[in-house]
C-alpha cells in the first residue's frame, strides 16, 4: 500500500457529466430538496480504473502526484476515490494530501449561492464529509496536509484547522517541492502552516509534468496575469508560459485516456507569451500558434480556454476569428470562455480593475464589454462572465450601472452569454478588507444585479442548454428539464425574497430575442 495518499472532495472529482458550466453546481446549497435533487442528477460519480482509482483527477493534484512519484516512485503514491478514501489508507501510509478548492464555502461563488454563508454549499459539505472519513481513527498515525486554492480560507477561520484534524496547511505554489514538503511532514519536521511566497514560485523547468488524465482534460499553458485587478491573487504572481513541447507531453496524458476536447488553463489565455506589457495587446502570433499546436496533437478534436479578458477581442478581433477557424467553431460548436466583467461602473473600474480594459482606458470598460461580447458571439464564442457585488467603494449607483450593462448586453444581436454574480471576498491586494455579506448588506440595487444575472442564465438555459449539451437524449432531456424547472424555482424564490424585503424589481427591456419573436415565459414578479 502507498506511503502517500492524495485525495480531493467529491465536488472536485465529478465531471458534472461535462455539461457546460455545470461545475458551478458544486456551490449550490445542500439545504433544499430541489437543490439536492439537481446535484444528485448532475454530479455523477468519478469514473474509476480497474484498481478502483479515479481516472480523471484535478490538475493541481496531478502536479503534486508527479512531484511525489519522481521522488519516491509510482508504487508509493496513489490518488484515492473520495467516496471511499479509507480503503486507500494502510498502516504504511505516512501522509494524506488533500487538495481543496473551496473547503469552507467562502469562495465568491459559494458565498453568492448561499446568501453569504447562511446556507451550506456542496463544496463545504463534501469537504467536511471527506475530513470525517480521514479522521475515522482517533489513533491514526498518518498526517493530513492540505493545499490548493482554498488554503486562504483557513486564514479567516483558523480554528477550523484543528477542528477538522488538519495537521498542516500549505499556502502558495509548491508543486516543485511537494516531495520535500511531504517528507518533512512525515518526519514531524513541518510547521502547522507553511507559506511559500510568490517570490519563491517555481520557474517552468522546475514544475513536474502530470502523469495521468485530468478533470475536464485540463492542461495548463501559463501562470500569472499582470492586469492588476485589486481583488485578484493571480495578478500577484510572476507570469510564466509553458512551452509547446511541455504542453504536448501533458496533453498526451489526457488523450491516452481517450479525451479529445482539451481545456487550456490560464488566467488570461490572450496574454500567452505577451510582449507588449505597456498596451497589454496580445502576442497574436503566439496565441494562434498555441491553439493550432494543440489542435494538431494526435487525438485532439477540440480545445477551449478556461479564462481570457474581453478587451483582447476588441483589440484583436482578427485573432478571435482566426482561433475560431483553427478550432472549427460553428453555430453548433461554440468555444466557451470565462471572463470577468466585475462591474458596469466606469469609476469603479478605474479604481479596482486597473489594466483589465487595456489598452483602452478603464472608464471605457462597459463599452469594451459590449463590443467584446459582440465580437466573441459573432465568432461562436460563449463567454461566462463574473460580476462582483460589494467591491470596496461600490455605491448603489455603481450597482445600477451593472444592471444597465446587462440590459445593453441583452440587446446585442444573437447574444449568448451568462453572468454569474459573486460576492466580494477579500483576497489579492484587498486582503484584510471586509467580506461582502450578502445576507446583511444586500440592497435593492445589488438585488437587481443578482436577479438580472439569474434571469439571463434562465434565458440561456431555455434557448441553449439542449443545443450545447452532448449527452444521450434521455439524460440530456432530464438535465435540460431540471435546469429549466430549477432555474424558474430559483427565480420565484428571488421574487418572494424581493417582496419580503420591499425591493422593486426593475422592469426588463424588451430583448433582442423577444423582438425576433422568441418569447420566453418566466414566473412573474
Ligand atoms: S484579468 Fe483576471 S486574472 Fe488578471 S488580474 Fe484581473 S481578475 Fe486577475
Amino acid at each position: 500500500m502507498a506511503k502517500y495518499v492524495l485525495v480531493a472532495d467529491y465536488t472536485l472529482m465529478t465531471d458534472f457529466r461535462n455539461v457546460p458550466l455545470a461545475t458551478f453546481f458544486s456551490c449550490i446549497p445542500t439545504d433544499f430538496a430541489v437543490s439536492r435533487l439537481v446535484f444528485r442528477i448532475i454530479a455523477n460519480p468519478p469514473k474509476l480504473d480497474a484498481q478502483g482509482r479515479p481516472i480523471r483527477v484535478p490538475y493541481g493534484l496531478r502536479k503534486i502526484e508527479a512531484g511525489l512519484v519522481q521522488a519516491v516512485g509510482r508504487e508509493e503514491v496513489v490518488v484515492a476515490d473520495p467516496r471511499d478514501a479509507r480503503r486507500f489508507i494502510s498502516d504504511d501510509t505516512e501522509v494524506v494530501g488533500v487538495h481543496s478548492m473551496d473547503a469552507l464555502g467562502l469562495g465568491p461563488v459559494s458565498m453568492s449561492f448561499t446568501i453569504g454563508g447562511v446556507l451550506t454549499p456542496y463544496t463545504k459539505a463534501k469537504f467536511f464529509e471527506l475530513m470525517g472519513q480521514l479522521n475515522h481513527r482517533p489513533d491514526r498515525k498518518y498526517k493530513i496536509v492540505l493545499g490548493g486554492p482554498a488554503s486562504w480560507q483557513f486564514d479567516y477561520r483558523a480554528e477550523v484547522q484543528q477542528q477538522l484534524g488538519i495537521d498542516h496547511i500549505v499556502h502558495g505554489e509548491c508543486d516543485h517541492i511537494s516531495a520535500e514538503i511531504f517528507d518533512r511532514v512525515a518526519r514531524g519536521d513541518a510547521a502547522p502552516v507553511m507559506r511559500f511566497p510568490n517570490a519563491r514560485a517555481p520557474t517552468i523547468d522546475k514544475i513536474p509534468k502530470i502523469l495521468g488524465a485530468t478533470m475536464h482534460s485540463m492542461n495548463e499553458v501559463m501562470r500569472g496575469c499582470g492586469r492588476g485587478c485589486e481583488f485578484c491573487e493571480v495578478t500577484l504572481r510572476r507570469p510564466r508560459y509553458f512551452p509547446l513541447d511541455y504542453i504536448a507531453d501533458e496533453i498526451a496524458a489526457n488523450t491516452r485516456a481517450g479525451d479529445t476536447s482539451i481545456q487550456l488553463h490560464s488566467d488570461d489565455v490572450f496574454l500567452y507569451k505577451l510582449e507588449n506589457w505597456r498596451t497589454m495587446e496580445p502576442n497574436e502570433d503566439a496565441v494562434k500558434e498555441l491553439f493550432q499546436f494543440v489542435m494538431d496533437r494526435p487525438g485532439v478534436t477540440h480545445c477551449y480556454p478556461t479564462h481570457g479578458t474581453v478587451s483582447a477581442a476588441v483589440t484583436n478581433p482578427g485573432m478571435i476569428e482566426d482561433i475560431s477557424a483553427i478550432v472549427g467553431a460553428r453555430p453548433d460548436k461554440w468555444i466557451g470562455i470565462q471572463c470577468g466583467i466585475e462591474t458596469g461602473s466606469p469609476s469603479l473600474s478605474k479604481a479596482v480593475l486597473h489594466r483589465k480594459a487595456a489598452p483602452f482606458g478603464a472608464e471605457e470598460w462597459p463599452d469594451i464589454v459590449i463590443q467584446g461580447t459582440e465580437i466573441l458571439n459573432r465568432n461562436h464564442w460563449f463567454p461566462a462572465y463574473t460580476l462582483i457585488l460589494g467591491l470596496p467603494g461600490e455605491t448603489p449607483e455603481d450597482a445600477w450601472m451593472t444592471v444597465d450593462l446587462i440590459d445593453r448586453m441583452e440587446q446585442i444581436p444573437n447574444n449568448h452569454f451568462v453572468t454569474a454574480p459573486l460576492t466580494f471576498v477579500p483576497i489579492g491586494a484587498l486582503r484584510g478588507e471586509e467580506f461582502y455579506n450578502l445576507d446583511q448588506m444586500v440592497d435593492e440595487a445589488r438585488f437587481n444585479v443578482i436577479y438580472r444575472a439569474w434571469r439571463h442564465i434562465l434565458v440561456e438555459i431555455d434557448v441553449d442548454l439542449w443545443r450545447m449539451t452532448r449527452l444521450p437524449a434521455p439524460v440530456r432531456a432530464l438535465i435540460v428539464a431540471t435546469g429549466r424547472l430549477g432555474g424558474r424555482y430559483i427565480l420565484s424564490l428571488m421574487q418572494k425574497y424581493a417582496r419580503e424585503r420591499g425591493f422593486r424589481i426593475r422592469p426588463v427591456a424588451k430583448t433582442e430575442r423577444q423582438a425576433e419573436g422568441h418569447t420566453i415565459s418566466f414566473p412573474t414578479a
